[in-house]
């Protein structure tokens, strides 16, 4: 199978299953806008509680906000937002389909990549054992000249971003022969610059209405809360602020699920540095992030960092984390050294003082700062694309599993008697109304125990028990182990230490800050 039919497969097992609903949809739907349903918030919440935990609990020196989403208009021009907050976008005039421009380019370098690829496949398998691949790519003719097509594409559009040429973009576009996957020609209109914050009016008068937006990100909140904060908690740099919230976005182009929506979440720490130590505490954040992503376990080839050629306006160092998503590498995460940019430009624009006396340096100054922004919702894709398994079993059956990380399961426990009668759901019940306080369980009591099984396979739960008669006599129960499919009898009196060693947040965090 494909990555492109297993993607489609995942899709509509996220719907299936009650995870994710396209939003409106008896409405046919609104684009790149979807709502998460009864098991898909679990795992979003999960999800927020790993990050927040991480942040906040385990920093003493980090603490959370949650700031409004509308916010004073002016912020978004002292931001940059107003001026700068835009995709270079082209449409192709036969299909009427818009593109961001730098996006098709880097589709165009991502299929030479897969041709260097498949060229160092082809190597391996004709030299077998005695295959060098280093030796290979530094020789081969083939790779290197995609090798270097590729580099000097990339180039150019760095160069053309950079400078803001729309016209050297456009040009890249007409040189690479890029042609639009729908209508196949090259018939391309001028590129143009597109803002992509939506607005809206306050107030009920139209006459004195002001035009607010809908915060594209979660920062700034956290930029004008900087001194509040500081006094109020008597923080001490370096310290951080962490928000999670939604940001919205009018995204060009709007696909690939969940990757790119145009209302999303985001979780962001602002880390408040002495002027001159950013570069250090940029560093620190990328690897302590990394290893906030390795601790789930989905693989730690899945991801790699991707620094920055061409810097945003504010910062001066930045890189982001790439996850490995059926469509190939994609920004899951971005760690920025922002400088003393926004709370310098809301010094600025207000006249009010950002600034910090530091006690040992006897000084006041604007901090620098180091943020880490990571979407709630591709972290989400992120868990549920590299979980999502289609098995085929010994014994010739299949299954569709989800190897959700035990912590982030939304449900941790079945709860399943073996038939409808006899007591055995009473003792099922008696068993869930003792655990439901410590973990969510799932009483399930409908069709055989196979695919009462195969249905929690499908949702992730780590661990299901079967009541069966003799559990009345015994007090014991089955208890079966979602991804060795294993199972084994154990004492009911048990199954709260068993579980809470497989999902405790103790055990799961505890490899975040190793
Ligand atoms: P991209 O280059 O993919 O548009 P970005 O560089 O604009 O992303 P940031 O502004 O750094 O993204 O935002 C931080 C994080 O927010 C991203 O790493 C991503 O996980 C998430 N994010 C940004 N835009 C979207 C979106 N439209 N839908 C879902 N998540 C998003």
């Amino acid at each position: 199978m494909t990555q492109e039919d297993l993607f489609k497969n995942l899709i509509a097992h996220a719907k299936e299953y009650g995870f994710i609903f396209p939003s409106s949809e008896i409405y046919d739907g609104l684009s790149a806008v979807y709502d998460y349903g009864q098991l898909g918030v679990e795992l979003k919440n999960n999800i927020k509680r790993y990050w927040w935990d991480a942040m906040v609990r385990l920093h003493d020196n980090i603490v959370g906000i949650d700031s409004a989403i509308f916010m004073h208009p002016r912020i978004w021009e002292a931001s940059g937002h107003v001026g700068a907050f835009n995709d270079p976008l082209i449409d192709n005039k036969d299909s009427k389909k818009r593109y961001r421009a730098d996006v098709l380019l880097e589709e165009y370098i991502t299929k030479i990549e897969e041709k260097i690829d498949k060229e160092v496949e082809k190597g391996r398998k004709k030299f077998g054992d005695a295959f060098d691949e280093q030796q290979f790519r530094a020789t081969n003719p083939n790779v290197l000249r995609n090798v270097q097509k590729a580099e000097e594409v990339h180039s150019r559009m760095a160069v053309a971003l950079n400078d803001n040429d729309l016209d050297a973009l456009r040009q890249l576009i007409v040189d690479c022969e890029i042609a639009c996957p729908v209508s196949g020609s090259r018939n391309w209109t001028e590129v143009r610059q597109f803002n992509l914050m939506f607005s809206t009016q306050m107030g009920s008068v139209s006459e004195d209405a002001n035009v607010i937006y809908l915060r594209p990100e979660t920062a700034q909140g956290i930029f004008v809360n900087f001194l509040n904060v500081q006094k109020t908690g008597r923080m001490k740099i370096p310290f951080g602020i962490a928000q999670i919230g939604k940001a919205f976005r009018n995204e060009i182009v709007a696909r690939q699920f969940i990757f790119r929506m145009r209302e999303f979440e985001q979780m962001e720490m602002q880390f408040f540095v002495r002027p001159g130590e950013e570069i250090k505490w940029y560093e620190y954040w990328k690897e302590t992030r990394l290893r906030w992503h390795q601790s789930l376990g989905l693989g730690d080839a899945k991801y790699r960092f991707h620094n920055h050629e061409k810097l945003a306006h504010y910062a001066n160092a930045a890189a982001d984390i790439e996850f490995e998503f059926p469509f190939g590498f994609k920004e899951l995460e971005g760690i920025h050294s922002r400088t003393d940019f926004d709370l310098g430009r809301h010094q600025q624009f207000t006249g009010k003082k950002m600034q910090y006396f530091d006690p040992e340096t006897n000084e006041s100054y604007v901090p620098y700062v180091v943020e880490t922004s990571i979407g709630l919702d591709r972290t989400f894709l992120s868990v549920l694309s590299a979980t999502y398994i289609e098995e085929k079993l010994d014994n010739g059956e299949e299954r569709v599993v989800l190897r959700i990380p035990a912590v982030l399961a939304p449900i941790k426990l079945a709860i399943l008697p073996l038939v409808k009668k006899d007591g055995l759901p009473e003792k099922a019940r008696e068993i869930m109304d003792n655990l439901k306080f410590d973990f969510n369980c799932q009483y399930d009591e409908k069709d055989s125990i196979g695919k009462r099984y195969r249905r929690q396979d499908a949702i992730g739960t780590p661990y299901c028990i079967t009541i069966d008669h003799q559990s009345l006599e015994d007090n014991c129960v089955t208890i079966r182990e979602r991804d060795s499919m294993k199972q084994e009898r154990v004492p009911i009196a048990n199954l709260l230490t068993i579980v809470d060693d497989l999902v405790s947040w103790r055990k799961w965090l505890g490899k975040v800050t190793k």
